[in-house]
């Protein structure tokens, strides 16, 4: 089934992809590899219901700590409030 024919943003032409979708929930961040619908043109990304709802389940998941079906990947950061403008980190870092 496929839900659009073309891009509903600008009408460009869709062509199914790989991408790589980042999922939040709470602080806790996961990376998804899933088909979508890309536009060629604005890139805009569109999912299959089904994949929208497993987007909720796995941020919910995230959000509550239930990491069953999650693989550690590292950590992730924030760069901190003001780091590009910080003195201290000029001259060093
Ligand atoms: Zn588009």
């Amino acid at each position: 089934m496929k839900p659009f024919e073309k891009c509903p943003v600008c009408s460009g032409e869709l062509k199914q992809k790989e991408v790589e979708k980042l999922l939040r929930g709470g602080k806790n961040t996961a990376v998804h590899r899933v088909n979508a619908e890309v536009c060629l043109h604005c890139g805009e990304r569109l999912y299959a219901e089904e994949t929208v709802r497993f987007f909720e389940k796995a941020r919910n998941k995230l959000k509550y700590q239930e990491l069953s079906g999650f693989q550690p990947l590292g950590q992730s950061f924030k760069v901190e409030d003001g780091w590009p403008n910080k003195q201290s980190l000029e001259a060093g870092a």
